[in-house]
């Protein structure tokens, strides 16, 4: 195994850290071990990188079905997949997971191949469901699911003792802040996710991407809170463009979620449902009408 191959042992964990630490398109991998049973949680390109023998398990646990969380599930083919049951038919088929993005053609073509190819994306049929408050005893070492939604509409996090430690997926308290670009994510939903996400008590919170591990709740209410606040401002930056009238498509050119320079395959899509979500929740307040059919105006000076 290469050098490169960062790991982290806390407790019963072992936090596997993808290539850069798990920036996307690579992720961290927790293995989980208790006296009678072991557990992979969220398998990701960084698993594969370390090669085909990975640590042994007796169940795959993912926190949600997106293309990086499964990258290296493939590598355990011969156990139990779990995930929420609302996830659950992304897992299933091609088909199903296509529907979750939710991006029409040509995006959805070349996507779908690419989670395929680059992701290894492997259908179970069979892959199980679990739901929020279930609990996995590993002997000694429990994981408790706590449905988050918002991400994607089974998003979990993962509460593991007594390690005290809380996974947080993709909660991921980057710098991008929120991600709820798919069809199958909820803006609203995923506030009232950061909203119990600030009430969790841990000594160690544990995201899939680069932030890694934090210790202690101060360091992660101040990750929370700016993670968070990204919300508001795509928001403010979306009614200050809308001073003067736009239509969708205009304001997915101009770019709120990504910047104008990323290279993103979906991002024409990502934008348009998230600042969808946005647009729809203004014109509700009264924050913005439509003078004219699909030209949006804000109804107030912002700056
Ligand atoms: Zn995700």
């Amino acid at each position: 195994m290469s050098p490169a191959f960062e790991q982290q042992q806390i407790g019963a964990v072992t936090v596997l850290y993808g290539e850069r630490r798990g920036r996307y398109p690579h992720g961290n991998t927790l293995i989980v071990r208790g006296r009678d049973q072991s557990v992979a949680i969220d398998p990701s390109l960084g698993l594969v990188a370390r090669g085909p023998n990975p640590p042994p398990v007796d169940a795959v646990l993912h926190s949600h079905c997106h293309e990086d969380h499964f990258a290296g599930s493939f590598l355990y083919p011969g156990v139990p997949w779990r995930f929420h049951e609302a996830d659950l038919p992304g897992i299933r088929s091609l088909d199903g997971l296509l529907a979750l993005y939710g991006y029409a053609d040509p995006v959805r073509s070349a996507w779908g191949k690419a989670v395929v190819d680059v992701f290894h994306f492997t259908p179970r049929p069979d892959a199980q469901p679990f739901r929020g408050g279930d609990v996995f005893d590993l002997g000694g070492v429990t994981i408790e699911a706590i449905h988050a939604p918002g991400h994607t509409r089974g998003h979990c996090f993962f509460r593991i003792e007594p390690d005290g430690i809380v996974y947080l997926a993709d909660v991921d308290l980057s710098s991008f802040g929120p991600y709820y670009g798919d069809h199958w994510s909820d803006l609203e939903a995923f506030e009232q996710t950061l909203a119990m996400a600030r009430t969790l008590d841990a000594r160690y919170y544990a995201t899939f991407h680069h932030i890694g591990v934090l210790d202690g709740k101060a360091a992660y209410l101040d990750r929370l809170d700016r993670f968070t606040a990204v919300i508001a401002d795509r928001e403010r930056r979306l009614l200050a463009y809308l001073a003067e009238p736009h239509t969708l498509d205009e304001i997915v050119q101009h770019r709120f979620v990504y910047r104008p320079q990323d290279q993103i395959v979906f991002a024409d899509p990502v934008e348009r449902r998230s600042m969808s979500l946005h647009l729809a929740r203004l014109l509700r307040d009264g924050r913005v009408d439509e003078p004219e059919p699909g030209r949006y105006h804000a109804t107030r000076a912002c700056s």
